[in-house]
């Protein structure tokens, strides 16, 4: 009898970890600065709004995993 060994297809490749985002590109509007972001060690994108210069940015949207 031969067995085999399957390996578990993982259903996440991407594990939890501190996302690192780096601006991908950057809009000026009426709100603030839209800034489009992707985490360089996942690919996970995210959409923040800077609504002041000196202020952390807010995420707009969701994180959104590729
Ligand atoms: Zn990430």
């Amino acid at each position: 009898m031969t067995s085999l060994h399957t390996l578990p297809i993982p259903s996440q490749t991407a594990r939890p970890h501190e996302h690192a985002w780096v601006v991908d590109s950057r809009h000026p509007t009426s709100e603030g600065v839209v800034l489009y972001v992707r985490c360089v060690a996942c690919g996970t994108h995210r959409v923040d709004l800077q609504a002041e210069p000196q202020r952390p940015p807010t995420a707009l949207s969701a994180e959104i995993a590729v």
